[in-house]
């Protein structure tokens, strides 16, 4: 059975469909990137994935429940936003803790799981640091960390090293890489780099205004491009 079953969603903002009639099943595990140029509908479907937006149309499955209108707190999904993430006001183990506190879990509990996850993204120890005193990187890192600890079905990241320099986000991509086939946590990874789709990706959906244009492993969407658009895309450098 597949993980998420996304059937025939249509987001519309007036007159504009940012998604439209939008397909696409995950299996268990899989790492799928969802690729296009800023504005393509990349983002306003991750967020109906997450609860944060809910279709105009169609139905999102999670497990083979429906989650359409389910609030993001009561989804088995963790998102990763691409900027203004972390709390600044609350030190890095408050940043983790939050959720967890809100889902009543007990104290103890709470600190295993956070540092857990603070061991998991390499950043064990820096509970008591405050979100200002870290790099961009670690900032991210943290992002992660805080959606990890929920133990989520479903990692959802919205271009989440898009604001660090290209060694960084080379270098966390993999990270990411490890830690989900580690973890074996299915993921969604929105980009718009051609570059991070083609090194992460089981497969890549490409997307043009708010629908398809391909779907599958990075090697056919490389060599075998069904339209001028992805062959244009692919090609082009990031
Ligand atoms: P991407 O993430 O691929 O850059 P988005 O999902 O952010 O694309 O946006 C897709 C389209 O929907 C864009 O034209 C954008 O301007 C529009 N859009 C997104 N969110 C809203 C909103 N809340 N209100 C109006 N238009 C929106
Ligand atoms: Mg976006």
């Amino acid at each position: 059975m597949a993980v998420l079953d996304i059937r025939d969603v249509t987001k519309s903002f007036g007159a504009l469909n940012a998604v439209e009639r939008f397909n696409l099943t995950v299996r268990d595990g899989e790492l799928v990137c969802l690729l296009g140029p800023s504005g393509s509908g990349k983002s306003t479907l991750l967020r109906m994935i997450g609860g944060f937006e809910t279709p105009t149309s169609g139905s999102i499955a999670i497990d083979g429940e429906d989650v359409t209108r389910t609030p993001p707190e009561r989804r088995p999904t963790g998102m990763v936003f691409q900027s203004h993430a972390l709390w600044t006001h609350m030190n890095v183990f408050r940043n983790l803790a939050f959720g967890l506190k809100l889902r009543r879990l007990p104290r103890e509990e709470i600190r295993r799981r956070v540092e857990a996850a603070l061991d998991q993204v390499g950043l064990a120890g820096y509970g008591e640091r405050m979100t200002h005193q870290l790099s961009g990187g670690q900032q991210q890192r943290v992002a992660l960390a805080r959606s990890l600890v929920l133990e989520p079905k479903i990692l959802l990241l919205d271009e989440p090293f898009a604001s660090l320099d290209q060694h960084l986000r080379e270098r966390l991509r993999e990270e990411v890489r490890e830690l989900q086939q580690r973890l074996g946590i299915t993921t969604l990874f929105v980009t718009h780099g051609q570059d991070e789709a083609l090194a992460l990706a089981d497969r890549i959906v490409v997307m043009r205004d708010g629908r398809t244009e391909q779907i599958g492993p990075p090697d056919d969407v490389y060599r075998k491009p069904e339209t001028p658009f992805v062959a244009g895309f692919i090609g082009s450098m990031n």
